[in-house]
C-alpha cells in the first residue's frame, strides 16, 4: 500500500471509461486533500468505499495522519453549528481532535488499516470435530447513526482435511477488523464470515452475532432491553440439522457459564 505507484497513469483524452474524466497528474493529486486524492484512487479503480468497506490498499504512508487533520477541522464545524464555544469552554477545546483521532485510530480503523497478518495451519491432525470460537467480544458502531454496537460472536467450524487452521485469537483479531467500521449487523456478520471462509475453507461456517445497538438506547424509542441476533450459515451447517443442533446447544451453554 505505502509503496506503491500511483494507478493514474494518463490516458488518452479520448478514453470513454468514465474515470477519463476525471484523469489528474500525480502533482495535482498532490494539491488535494487527502481524502480527495484517496477518493480519486477508488474512483478510478472502481472499487467500492461504503462505510463498511476496507480502503486500506488506497491509503499511501502519511496520509492517515492528513485524515485526521481534515477530519478535526471538519468537526470543528460541527460543533460550531451546533453553537458551542469551544474557545471558551475548556472541555470542547480539543474534541473535534480526539474524535478526529478516535474515528481513525480506533473505532474506525477497520477501514483504512489492512488486515491483521493471520498465519493459516495446514489440518495436519485431520481434525474433523466441531469447534467452537467465542464469545467473542465485539466493538462496533452504526452507519445510520454513528452510535457504537457492543456484543458477542460466537463461531462454529467445521474443519476438513484440506482446511487451514488458524490461532484461536486470530479469530478475535480479525473480528475486530471488519467490526471496527461503521456497520450494519447483518452485513457485518456476512462480511465476517466471508473473511473466515476465505480462509479457514472449512465444510462448515457457523456465526452468531448478539449485539446492543446504542441507538436504541440512546436516542428513538430508548428501549433498553433490545439485543439484536444474526447468524449465517454455510456449508455442512446448512444441510445438516444435528450439526446446527449441536453448535446451538453448545452456544447456549457456553452463554450460560
Ligand atoms: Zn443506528
Amino acid at each position: 500500500m505505502a509503496d506503491k505507484p500511483l494507478a493514474a497513469v494518463p490516458a488518452p483524452p479520448s478514453s470513454s471509461h468514465p474515470a477519463a474524466r476525471l484523469l489528474r497528474s500525480e502533482e495535482e493529486l498532490q494539491r488535494l486533500p487527502a481524502s480527495e486524492r484517496i477518493r480519486y484512487r477508488l474512483v478510478t479503480a472502481d472499487r467500492r468505499y461504503h462505510a463498511n468497506d476496507n480502503i486500506a490498499d488506497f491509503v499511501r504512508a502519511g496520509e492517515l495522519g492528513e485524515l485526521k487533520k481534515e477530519v478535526e477541522a471538519k468537526l470543528q464545524e460541527v460543533l460550531k453549528a451546533l453553537v458551542i464555544d469551544t474557545d471558551g469552554d475548556h472541555n470542547t477545546q480539543q474534541t473535534a481532535m480526539r474524535v478526529a483521532k478516535m474515528y481513525i485510530d480506533e473505532v474506525f480503523a477497520g477501514r483504512y488499516r489492512p488486515m491483521p497478518a493471520v498465519t493459516e495451519f495446514p489440518n495436519a491432525e485431520r481434525l474433523n470435530e466441531l469447534m467452537i470460537v467465542g464469545p467473542i467480544t465485539v466493538r462496533s458502531a452504526c452507519s445510520h447513526h454513528m452510535c457504537p454496537i457492543f456484543g458477542k460472536v460466537w463461531i462454529g467450524i467445521l474443519p476438513n482435511e484440506h482446511s487451514n487452521l488458524i490461532g484461536l485469537s486470530k479469530y478475535a483479531r480479525i473480528a475486530d477488523w471488519v467490526m471496527s467500521r461503521p456497520q450494519i449487523q447483518e452485513e457485518a456478520v456476512t462480511m465476517l464470515a466471508n473473511e473466515l471462509q476465505a480462509r479457514v475453507r472449512p465444510d462448515g461456517l457457523a456465526l452468531v452475532m448478539e449485539a446492543d445497538h446504542f441507538c436504541m438506547h440512546w436516542r428513538g424509542v430508548k428501549d433498553t432491553d433490545t439485543a439484536m441476533v444474526n447468524s449465517v450459515m454455510r456449508g455442512a451447517f446448512l444441510k445438516d440439522m444435528n450439526l446446527r443442533r449441536e453448535f446451538l446447544s453448545l452456544l447456549a451453554r457456553k452463554q450460560e457459564r
